[in-house]
């Protein structure tokens, strides 16, 4: 058995999608080896740079990781030393007179925007104040998931491996889309297999929804509603949008 697929069923025997458990898994290892010993690496700051940062969610999260593991911030303080040097010099241009006038401005910036190949540019944005690639992390996380999606389409022609993923939370909906598209053309059966499990997935919980509506009602207060009731509504939310770490705010960083 290769070594994805051993991971895959093991990530089927814990609670949740597998895919997003093993997406999620691969993005904090990164972001642990970034603080642990590559924070000074030329190739992960060129990343770092490229995206100008990361997302929002993953900015949080390597926050939050380095505040809680090492309870401290220095490589989060490096690593945002380096953007802020970036960034202050295309503030500066932005900030002369004939930055201003359009075409003086493009004229002006096109060093940054030789340095920074921004694609994709929205009208409205600001040629330099955003990095050029997208998140380093959402990608990785992307290619790990797409990777695992090829491994259990391959998977799923064995009985054991269908029985383990029947018992699993099956997959949420971003990443069913990209094992059946990983399965179109290339494992008719599979593709099949797949969509008719989700959808008795999904019949039981719309079941589970319903139930838990109706005991809203004052008239059905009293009858007891079963675990996989009360908690129908973030089965439903998990299907939908997948599962991440919790997103960040400031809110619970006072400390
Ligand atoms: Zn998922
Ligand atoms: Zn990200």
């Amino acid at each position: 058995m290769s070594w994805g697929l051993a991971n895959l069923k093991h990530a089927m025997r814990q609670p949740g999608c597998p895919l997003c458990r093993l997406q999620r898994e691969a993005e904090a290892r990164y972001l642990e080896n970034l603080l642990w010993e590559n924070v000074n690496d030329p190739a992960t700051r060129e990343q770092w740079a490229a995206g100008l940062g990361f997302c929002s969610r993953h900015a949080w999260q390597l926050q939050r990781l380095e505040a809680r593991r090492y309870g401290d911030g220095l490589g989060n303080a490096i690593l945002y030393e380096d953007l802020l040097q970036r960034i202050i010099p295309v503030l500066e241009t932005l900030a002369r007179p004939s930055a201003v006038d359009p075409p003086s401005l493009h004229r002006r910036l096109g060093r940054f925007l030789s340095r920074l190949p921004h694609r994709g540019r929205a009208r409205h944005e600001i040629p330099g104040l955003r990095g050029y690639q997208r998140c380093r992390v959402c990608r990785l996380g992307e290619e790990t998931a797409q990777a695992y999606a090829e491994w259990l389409i391959e998977g799923l022609v064995e009985a054991d491996v269908c029985e383990r993923y029947k018992t699993s939370d099956g997959l949420c909906l971003p990443h069913l889309r990209m094992a059946l598209s990983c399965a179109r053309g290339r494992a008719p059966q599979t593709f099949a297999w797949l969509a008719r499990d989700a959808a008795r997935r999904l019949q039981r919980l719309l079941g589970d929804l319903r139930e838990y509506i109706r005991k809203h009602d004052w008239n059905y207060r009293d009858e007891p509603m079963s675990h996989e009731e009360r908690i129908a509504w973030i089965r439903a939310v998990a299907f939908f949008a997948g599962e991440v770490e919790n997103n960040g705010s400031l809110d619970d960083r006072s400390g």
